[in-house]
């Protein structure tokens, strides 16, 4: 009886240390795609306004014909008046 129960004890814990480590593997994961998910507004390529110097990222600016870039559609008009 006592080595049956011991034997029960014995398969439960390896099965809640594979769970736990399969939960560190899932908690990891998603980590690293949480990180990814945040790093890529800062690997956006920042340009610089013509006008005012001022840094906007690139997907935020505003260009003219000849692709040069803008903070905002005031500083645009303003360079080219
Ligand atoms: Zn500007």
């Amino acid at each position: 009886m006592i080595v049956r129960l011991l034997f029960f004890i014995l398969v439960f814990a390896i099965g809640w240390i594979i769970y736990r480590q399969f939960a560190k593997a899932i908690m990891a994961k998603s980590k690293s795609v949480k990180k990814m998910q945040t790093k890529k507004p800062h690997e956006e390529a920042m340009v610089k306004c013509a006008t005012c110097g001022t840094f906007v990222p690139a997907s935020h600016a505003v260009y003219d014909h000849n692709q040069t870039p803008f903070c905002s559609v005031e500083h645009k008009i303003e360079h080219q008046s």
